[in-house]
C-alpha cells in the first residue's frame, strides 16, 4: 500500500494525526514521598488517616526493609495504645455486616467515638478481598473525618493476615481511635482468629424460617458475648422475634462464660436504625462489668500473650520454609515419601536435623 502519494487513489493511506494518549500524563498519580520513621509516627499520633493507612501498608508489605521499619512504628506507638474496646463482628455473607456497620459506626460517632474498621477475609486471596473490598459499601462511613476504614490484606496464610490485623488495631488506637471493629465473614477458621484480638464478640444473625440454629458452627456460638438478629424491620419482625427466643434458649445451654457475662440476645434493623442504641448500651455494659471483674484486663494479657506464641511460630516456619537450602531438601524428600521409599517421619527428622545443626552453627559463629 503507498502512503499519501499526491495523486487520489482508492489504495492511498494518510498518515493521520498521532492518538492522544489514553491517560492525560499530568493527572497520573505521583508516587507518595517516602516518610521517615519519625514522620510515621508524627503522623499517627496527630490521627492523620492518609499516614495511619500508610503505615498499616507497610505491616502488609512482605519487604524486609518494610517489615523492619513497621515494627519500629509499633515499637514507638506501643505507649499509645490499648485504650479502645476492639469489637469482632461476624456473620454469615448476606447477614448484613457492612449495612449494621454503616448505621452502628454513625451512631457512635455521634456519641463522641472515632471508629476504625478492619477486617479478616480469608477468602480474599482467591477473590481479591471480598469484604469491605468496595469502599462503597460504607459510604457515609468512609466519608467521615472520624472514621477509618480499612478492607482486607488480600494475600498472605489466615495467621499472617491475623497477625497485620492485630499490629494495624494497636496503630489505630495510637492514632486514637477508641472503638475498633475487626470484621470477619462467619464461616470457618478466621473467627478464632479474631477472638484472640477483641474483648467484644459479636455475632450477627438472620432470621430464618426454623432453621435458625444452623448455618453458623456451634463454636462460634459459643464465643459470642452477644447475637443480634439482623433485618428486623417490616415483614420480619416477628420472624426476628421468634429467632431471638430460639438463640436466648439455645444460649442457656452452654457453660456460663469464663467472664460471668451473660450474653444476650437482642434485634435490630440496620436500614431503620433501630436497635443500634440498645446494642451499643449492651457492649457499654459489657466494658463496665468485664472491667470491674478484671476479666477485661485478663483477657488482654492472655492475647498478648498469645500473640507472642503464634508470632514465634510464624517467624520460625517462614525462616525454614524460606531457606533454599530447605527449599532443595524438602522438594526431594517429598519425592522419596510419595514413593515410599522412606517414612514421612523419619524424612521429617532428617530435615529438620539439618536445619538445627545449620542453625546452631550460625547461631555459635
Ligand atoms: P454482608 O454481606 O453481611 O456485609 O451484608 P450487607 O450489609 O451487604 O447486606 C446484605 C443485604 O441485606 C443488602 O441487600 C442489604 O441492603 C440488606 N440489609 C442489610 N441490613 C438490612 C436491614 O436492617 N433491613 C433490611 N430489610 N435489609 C437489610
Amino acid at each position: 500500500m503507498e502512503h499519501n502519494k499526491p495523486f487520489k487513489s482508492a489504495l492511498s493511506v494518510s498518515e493521520g494525526v498521532a492518538q492522544p494518549p489514553s491517560v492525560n500524563p499530568a493527572l497520573q498519580r505521583k508516587k507518595p514521598k517516602v516518610l521517615t520513621t519519625a514522620q510515621y509516627i508524627e503522623g499517627i499520633l496527630s490521627g492523620n488517616r492518609t499516614i495511619l493507612g500508610r503505615s498499616i501498608t507497610l505491616i502488609e508489605s512482605n519487604l524486609t526493609e518494610h517489615s523492619i521499619q513497621a515494627q519500629e512504628i509499633i515499637e514507638k506507638c506501643l505507649p499509645h495504645t490499648g485504650k479502645s474496646i476492639r469489637i469482632g463482628i461476624t456473620g454469615v455473607p448476606g447477614a448484613g455486616k457492612s449495612t449494621f456497620i454503616e448505621s452502628m459506626g454513625n451512631y457512635i460517632i455521634t456519641q463522641g467515638h472515632r471508629l476504625a474498621v478492619l477486617a479478616i477475609d480469608p477468602s480474599s486471596e482467591k477473590s481479591k478481598g471480598s469484604i469491605l473490598g468496595d469502599k462503597t459499601r460504607m459510604e457515609t462511613l468512609s466519608s467521615n473525618e472520624n472514621a477509618f476504614i480499612r478492607p482486607s490484606p488480600s494475600a498472605g496464610s489466615l495467621g499472617g493476615v491475623a497477625r497485620k490485623t492485630r499490629e494495624s488495631i494497636l496503630l489505630c488506637e495510637a492514632a486514637g481511635f477508641d472503638i475498633i471493629f475487626v470484621e470477619t465473614v462467619g464461616v470457618g477458621q478466621s473467627e478464632i482468629a479474631v477472638h484472640s484480638m477483641v474483648d467484644f464478640f459479636l455475632l450477627l444473625m438472620l432470621a430464618g424460617a426454623g432453621d435458625e440454629l444452623q448455618g453458623i458452627k456451634r463454636g462460634i456460638m459459643e464465643m459470642a458475648d452477644m447475637i443480634a438478629i439482623t433485618k428486623s424491620d417490616g415483614t420480619n419482625i416477628d420472624k426476628a422475634k421468634r429467632a431471638s427466643a430460639e438463640f436466648r434458649s439455645a444460649l442457656h445451654l452452654y457453660p456460663a462464660s469464663e467472664s460471668n457475662w451473660e450474653p444476650k440476645v437482642l434485634t435490630c434493623s440496620a436500614i431503620e436504625n433501630t436497635g443500634i442504641k440498645d446494642i451499643w448500651d449492651n457492649i457499654s455494659e459489657y466494658k463496665l462489668f468485664t472491667s470491674g471483674n478484671n476479666y477485661f484486663q485478663e483477657r488482654r494479657r492472655r492475647q498478648a500473650q498469645y500473640w507472642m506464641l503464634e508470632s514465634i511460630n510464624e517467624q520460625l516456619k517462614n525462616n525454614f520454609f524460606q531457606n533454599s537450602e530447605m527449599q532443595e531438601m524438602l522438594a526431594s524428600l517429598e519425592k522419596k515419601v510419595l514413593n515410599d521409599c522412606i517414612s514421612p517421619f523419619v524424612a521429617a527428622q532428617q530435615i529438620l536435623d539439618v536445619y538445627f545443626k545449620s542453625a546452631k552453627i550460625k547461631k555459635e559463629s
